[in-house]
């Protein structure tokens, strides 16, 4: 027997059991998002590696090397998405969505990253997005802000994360900046670990993001870029905090967060949990003014966000944050047995789904005995199945098994279902 082809390794089946939680959370990104405003919009998986090269940054661990890239039959270089903000900008761009005009975007969708599986890091995983384009202000940061607080509040998750936000500044006085850095991590060359040596003139920044318990005490002492800002980056990030605490934001200032990508400039955000391990990240974002034009455009002020859905489901299953009607499981599976069942149980079912939009029901194909259907029935996770046997189709009625709960069966008139099932169910439709 030839051997069973697999999964790619960190690439994960989404099954059926777990779908119900997906669409939960999906579902209320939506609503979030139409609350907002903010418009839908779904670029290619694939795009040209140029674009992640140009707009990631060379020297950033996506680009050395975690990216999916090949040539194409034609020999052009191609690369799976890391991520959705060069994406999203090379659409606007092309599409003249930036032309005069101010957008409010979201996206959501797989994206692919070469790094070591492990739980809450995935090679194949999944991010909703905010893109802005156009707007300056920190009006618009606490906007993005406060709708990620929103959806944190509709999760239930508000208790669990924190809100940890620095500004980068201008490119002008990060530059001044990284020579005081650069000098400062001279002096500690023993302490510098083999990442940080050979990030020190390519990406200095990135050293203060260490995880390196040795090199903590230094990192501490280290220089600050929030005390060197230039004045508007300072009024920008001093405004952002004040709306933030008028909108009942409680949020921790932490000079250290950069962010792992290049195009960042000014606010800079994470929302951080303690309650998964070292993966703690589940939404993370800012200010990348630089970006459009970096990538070809005319100077366009950004800002935006990515948030890791393998990370929320995890951190809504581990928190025991899922509600009933996130899990898998029907209201009703409709059983029939003898001359006519089959008819009379579709029909039944066409019947009550037209009555009651919005009913999760089955309607038991294959034949065979109650007992075995009813064994279905239990294995569905459905709360009720109605029975038609030869009788019940003769007197236009059903028996209704009550499946989760010790309750005698009832009979009832097919024709009062639609009006009494909502409430033996417990809901209504
Ligand atoms: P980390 O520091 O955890 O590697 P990152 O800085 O690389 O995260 P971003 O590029 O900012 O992450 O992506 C935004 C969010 O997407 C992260 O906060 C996280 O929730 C999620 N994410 C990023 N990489 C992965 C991955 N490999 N698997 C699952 N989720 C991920
Ligand atoms: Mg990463």
């Amino acid at each position: 027997m030839s051997k069973k082809i697999q999964a790619i390794r960190g690439m994960n089946d989404l099954l059926p059991e777990q779908s119900p939680l997906w669409q939960y959370v999906e579902g209320c990104v939506r609503e979030l998002m139409q609350t907002y405003g903010y418009a839908e919009i779904r670029t290619p998986i694939l795009e040209q590696t140029a674009l992640f090269a140009r707009s990631i940054g060379e020297v950033t661990d996506i680009v050395e090397k975690e990216m999916y890239t090949f040539d194409d039959r034609n020999g052009d270089s191609l690369t799976l998405r890391p991520e959705g903000t060069a994406s999203c900008v090379r659409a606007a761009m092309e599409n003249g969505l930036l032309h005069n005009q101010t957008q409010r975007l979201w996206y959501q969708g797989p994206m692919f990253r070469h790094e070591r599986p492990q739980k809450g890091r995935y090679r194949q995983f999944h991010q909703v997005g905010v893109e802005t384009y156009g707007l300056e202000g920190p009006d618009i940061d606490a906007e993005v802000i406060l709708l990620t607080a929103r959806l944190w509040r509709r999760l239930g998750l508000d208790d669990h994360v924190t809100l940890e936000l620095n500004s980068l500044g201008s490119s002008d006085a990060r530059a001044a900046y990284l020579d005081r850095l650069v000098a400062y991590f001279e002096q500690q060359q023993e302490v510098l670990d083999e990442d940080s040596q050979r990030r020190l003139y390519t990406n200095p920044m990135r050293i203060l993001d260490s995880k390196n318990p040795d090199m903590e005490p230094m990192l501490a002492d280290a220089p600050r870029l929030l005390d060197h800002l230039d004045t508007a980056s300072r009024e920008h990030f001093d405004t952002l905090t004040a709306l933030l605490e008028h909108a009942g934001i409680s949020y921790r200032i932490n000079p250290r967060l950069v962010r792992g990508l290049d195009y960042y400039s000014r606010t800079v955000f994470e929302w951080t949990t303690e309650a998964l391990g070292s993966q703690g990240t589940v939404c993370a974002g800012g200010r990348y003014d630089g970006l459009v034009e970096q990538l070809g455009g005319k100077p366009t002020p950004a800002v935006g966000f990515a948030m890791g859905m393998e990370r929320l489901i995890l951190l809504l299953e581990t928190l025991d944050l899922i509600p009933d009607d996130a899990r898998p499981g029907l209201d009703v599976y409709v059983a029939g047995q003898g001359d006519r069942s089959t008819e009379a149980t579709l029909m039944l079912g066409e019947a009550l789904r037209d009555a009651l939009p919005g009913i999760q029901l089955q309607v038991h194909c294959g034949g065979g005995g109650f007992k075995s259907q009813i064994k279905k029935a239990d294995r569905s996770g459905a709360e009720l199945a109605l029975l038609l046997g030869e009788d019940e189709i003769a007197n236009g009625t059903v028996t209704v098994k009550f499946l989760r709960d010790d309750r005698d069966q009832m009979q009832l008139a097919q024709d009062n279902l639609a009006v009494q099932l909502p409430e033996l169910l417990g809901r209504s439709f």
